[in-house]
């Protein structure tokens, strides 16, 4: 059994149109705005025309499917269906579209399954307010505190931005689905990186995602005219990241593993002028593995290296943890179910980790989970020419569909 690889592709063209802009090419569906809410809309009205069973939930979350979930553990599929602004046509629209897909080739080969088989177009995955408002939701670690509190960017708060669509931000907490309502839960997705492509294998089978923690760091030294303080008189807050910068690599080589991401990606300089000496440095660190004691490892590592460039520049170093996301792990088991159909597919297929975060890390907290990646050209997502190959899209929606099948019978 095949999927149609054709209707697939006209089905993500179409959703590509929702929020598409011209000038610059790329999707604008960022969470719970009018083109996210019409996607969703889009989604539901086709699933309710080729005879689904479909809903909303209260995270906006968007559901259709085969079965009865209340009676049997429903194989679960799925992504995301928000875009970051300026996205491509693939990131979270592939593996919502490609579950679709596996549920028009169950019914119209009319395959009879134990387990119901349902997908699902998460809400707020791609971080506007902060966090994966829908598949938190779903695995029930949203709390009251953060919902009320939660705000995008430029200050709109998220019980604003659903209230607009007539969306009650307590509704959220009704989402979460038991684990007793679960069998498993498959994502396909593109990898956002440059691995797969680059090696030329067609599958990628996710045995995790990577953790992260991000911190804010302030070294704060003394701002001087830039003719008259000498050299060695200096606080100078610039040369103390510059410094750091330089001890990443070691810390690596030390405390981290192939896996390791160090990544100083936000820079300021106050007063930030050509002709003062930076009294203050505020940057962001952003730390990634695959194992949370080598996190901490990595944590500890850069806090010592800080600690030592502050005291040799006269600087005083403060450092804020905005987050700490633990690494998961995703299941053994279905991580061999995509290696074995891909196999049997005679496509090339590899085990990695993803360094990105996606809907699987939570669905993982309340069932096995397995994460399937497919070829990104270059490596590129997040930006309007993020592009695969409708033959590694065919592929990938085919091994989902056998990924299913093997996890409902
Ligand atoms: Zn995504």
């Amino acid at each position: 059994m095949n999927i149609n690889a054709e209707r697939l592709k006209s089905t993500l063209r179409e959703l590509s149109q929702i929020g598409y802009n011209e000038s610059d090419h790329g999707v604008y569906r960022w969470g719970f705005t009018d083109a996210d809410m019409e996607a969703r809309r889009w989604f539901l009205n086709l699933a309710e025309q080729e005879g689904f069973k479909c809903h909303m939930d209260g995270a906006g979350n968007v559901f259709a499917g085969i079965g009865d979930y209340h009676e049997t553990p429903a194989v679960l599929t799925g992504s995301h269906l928000d875009t970051v602004p300026a996205g491509g046509m693939f990131d979270g629209a592939l593996g919502v579209l490609a579950g679709f897909e596996v549920l028009r080739t169950l019914k119209e080969n009319d395959v009879k399954l134990k387990h119901p088989v349902w997908v699902v177009g998460t809400a707020e995955e791609e971080g506007r307010f902060g966090g994966m408002m829908g598949s938190q939701a779903l695995a029930g670690v949203v709390n009251m505190d953060w919902l009320m509190s939660a705000h995008d960017a430029d200050g709109v708060y998220l019980k604003d931005a659903m209230a607009k669509h007539n969306l009650d931000v307590m509704d959220v907490l009704d989402a979460a689905w038991p684990p007793s309502r679960l069998k498993a839960f498959y994502e396909l997705h593109i990898e956002q990186g440059p691995v797969l492509f680059n090696e030329e294998v067609s599958i990628g089978a996710v045995e995790g995602i990577s953790g992260v923690f991000k911190w804010i760091v302030h070294l704060k030294g003394k701002a001087d005219h830039a003719g008259t303080a000498p050299m060695n008189m200096r606080s100078d807050a610039f040369m103390g990241l510059a410094d750091f910068a330089h001890e990443i690599e070691r810390i690596i080589a030390e405390d981290g593993t192939d896996k390791t991401r160090i990544t100083v990606g936000k820079v300021e300089l106050k007063p930030g002028s050509p002709h003062t000496v930076p009294g203050e440095a505020i940057f962001t660190i952003v730390g990634r593995d695959m194992s949370n004691e080598v996190m901490t490892d990595l944590a500890d590592a850069c806090r010592k290296a800080l600690s030592a460039i502050a005291r040799k520049h006269r600087l005083m170093f403060e450092y804020e943890q905005v987050s700490w996301l633990k690494p998961q792990s995703c299941s053994d088991k279905l991580t061999q179910i995509i290696e074995k159909s891909a196999k049997a597919r005679n496509l090339s297929c590899i085990r990695m980790p993803s360094g990105a975060g996606h809907d699987t890390q939570f669905f993982s907290e309340i069932t096995q989970a397995g994460l399937i990646f497919i070829p990104s050209v270059n490596g590129v997502s997040h930006a309007p020419d993020e592009w695969s190959h409708w033959h590694d899209v065919e592929a990938g929606a085919n091994i989902l569909l056998d990924c299913i099948l093997n996890s409902a019978e």
